[in-house]
């Protein structure tokens, strides 16, 4: 590509609203601009950066059987209500009327759209497992866009769903999915962990991980041994919160709960139960704090009960805005749901107990006695979140611990059947019985990325941009292109680099070459060839960006040289 036909708009200055590093250099080296709060337009070069980190993401993807397609950002309210997350999900959903009066969301994700889809095509077992996969832009409404591309209000992503007639099949594509995801993390070069996004599962089969870039601008806060793989997410604790139960769970859940059982250990271990099963998740502001309370559904829960079960003054529903800053997009989710940590959570039992003046089971007339609701009920945290600090043994016996800020770039997740059961997806197994898909959600923040490996790759002068992402492979200067001798030199380089496959930017401007350079410096390609005084003689001068490394050569020598 010749530089004057392109569209790259250089800044001298450094944007003064732009906080970190790689927004400002987006910014200065003209690969973004911003719209409107949260939204870009990417330009030239970041497009093509963009492009080559989709390429990765693809290719990982096809490798493990995952099929593209492309779904509808534009996504029905009625879809949305079937999931029952047009409620659940709260402020960050972008929602719009059409001229009917007929509501949509911009998905900031797809399972809706996915599952619907899968439902009305895929009725047999036989076509089992499936996964599909997308590179589409989504649309979330942050309470605090920031930091350019890594927070936006409109961003791409890719986004995998997978299908599967059992949990062992699920777990097989889950484990290919984190191993295409550590190869695609390796190949963009960046600095990751794969960390344990449910710190309740350490030991077992986790059902979700987080992929985060260690970088000191990271909004997540890790805990990592110093001598294995251990990782985890720490500034959230998870509380499990699943929707569907077995009937074993069901009858587990009303043998613990008959009332001639009383200990503290089984009404500890009803609670559990409990916490496995709970079907929704309201938000009180107590005091002033904010207090999480797991309802199992067939206990009303209010502010007044509330009031008197924690002897409070004032209680009152969270604000949709508090809520959606403490559970983000897990409101009303049937996953596992992130909690920070030291945040208060209270079993609806609790609540009902302390007003009938007895620990309430969850039938008229079935009472624990003598119990503490405050010990007993009123739980603080679940078991299964657990505090780590630096210098502690690390949990898999392997090292210390040692705390890292991360960048999320990419999340893996077992979903099992919430989706397929409250939008009743289901496929006839061996037996022809109607079963509900099991299924799996697999996501990469692909433009989120790119502000990641900015961050990570640059000097003062500008970007470094690693090969297999860079914009161009060779950016190839003309210093005068009114000399002769340089134009034709150049041309004829920009002709046999092109001939050879490289990707080439070539700088035949009409332009001062401090300005050239300067702005070479500052887009960063891994290769300069600059055509100058020496044109005459066929020599020019190579730079190699990362290691700064100058040579001659003659223009013969140029592919052998930069190869
Ligand atoms: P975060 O914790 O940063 O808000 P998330 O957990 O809400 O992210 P997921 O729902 O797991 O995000 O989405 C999958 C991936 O999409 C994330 O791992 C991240 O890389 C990317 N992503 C999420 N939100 C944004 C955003 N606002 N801007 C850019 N990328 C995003
Ligand atoms: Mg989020
Ligand atoms: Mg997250
Ligand atoms: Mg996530």
């Amino acid at each position: 590509m010749k530089q004057s036909k392109t569209f790259i708009p250089t800044l001298r200055e450094t944007p003064a609203d732009a906080e970190v590093k790689s927004h400002q250099l987006l910014l200065r080296a003209g690969f973004i601009r911003q719209n409107t709060s949260g939204v870009y337009s990417y330009l030239p070069l970041a497009r093509k950066v963009l492009s080559k980190i989709e390429n990765i993401v693809r290719e990982e993807m096809d490798a493990i059987g995952s099929n593209e397609i492309l779904m509808p950002a534009l996504q029905s309210a009625e879809l949305w209500e079937e999931s029952g997350r047009w409620e659940a999900y709260g402020p960050e959903l972008m929602r719009l009327t059409d001229r009917h009066n007929r509501q949509f969301a911009l998905g900031p994700t797809h399972e809706e759209v996915v599952t619907s889809l899968v439902r009305d095509e895929l009725k047999s077992y036989k076509k089992l497992p499936l996964t599909l996969y997308q590179i589409q832009t989504k649309f979330r409404d942050e309470k605090r866009p920031r930091f350019g591309l890594l927070r936006g209000r409109e961003f791409i992503m890719k986004d995998a769903y997978s299908f599967h007639a059992s949990y062992d099949s699920l777990d097989e594509t889950y484990n290919d999915m984190v191993q295409a995801y550590t190869n695609i993390f390796n190949r963009l070069g960046l600095n990751f962990r794969a960390v344990i996004a449910d710190s309740g599962s350490i030991g077992g089969t986790a059902g979700t991980h987080e992929f985060m870039v260690l970088s000191e601008i990271g909004e997540d806060t890790i805990a990592y041994s110093d001598s294995s793989d251990y990782a985890a997410n720490i500034e959230m604790a998870e509380v499990k919160v699943e929707y569907s139960h077995s009937d074993e769970d069901m009858k587990e859940l009303e043998k613990v709960a008959t009332p001639d059982q009383k200990t503290i250990e089984e009404v500890s271990a009803f609670l559990d139960i409990v916490s496995e099963n709970i079907i929704k998740t309201l938000v009180f502001k107590v005091d002033e704090e904010l207090v999480v309370v797991l309802c199992r559904g067939d206990h009303e829960v209010n502010d007044i009960k509330l009031k008197n079960a924690l002897g409070a003054t004032s209680v009152e529903l969270a604000e949709d805005a508090e809520i959606h800053e403490l559970l983000g997009s897990h409101i009303g989710s049937l996953g596992p749901i992130k909690l920070p940590i030291g945040v208060k959570v209270v079993a609806d039992h609790a609540i009902k107990s302390i007003r009938n003046g007895v620990a309430g089971a969850n039938e008229d007339g079935m009472h624990y006695i003598n119990v503490n609701p405050g010990r007993d009920f009123a739980i603080d945290r679940y078991e299964d979140i657990r505090f780590i600090q630096v210098g502690d043994p690390s949990p898999d016996g392997e090292g210390t611990i040692k705390f890292a800020e991360g960048i999320e770039v990419g999340h893996v997740f077992k979903l099992g059947t919430k989706y397929s059961d409250s939008m009743k997806a289901t496929f006839l197994d061996e037996n022809g019985r109607a079963q509900p898909f099991i299924m799996g959600c697999y996501g990469i923040g692909v433009s989120r990325i790119l502000s990641a490996v900015a961050e990570q790759c640059q000097d003062s002068y500008g970007f470094v941009w690693p090969k297999q992402i860079a914009p161009y492979d060779v950016h190839l200067i003309s210093v005068n292109p009114k000399d002769e001798a340089q134009l034709e030199l150049g041309e004829e380089l920009y002709k046999l680099l092109k001939s050879y496959r490289y990707d080439v930017l070539f700088d035949e401007r009409a332009e001062r070459a401090g300005v050239k350079f300067t702005d070479a410096d500052l887009i960063g390609l891994p290769v300069r060839i600059t055509v100058g005084k020496k044109a005459s003689e066929g020599i020019v001068e190579v730079k190699i960006r990362h290691s700064g490394e100058t040579f001659e050569c003659a223009k013969e020598e140029v592919v052998d040289r930069i190869n």
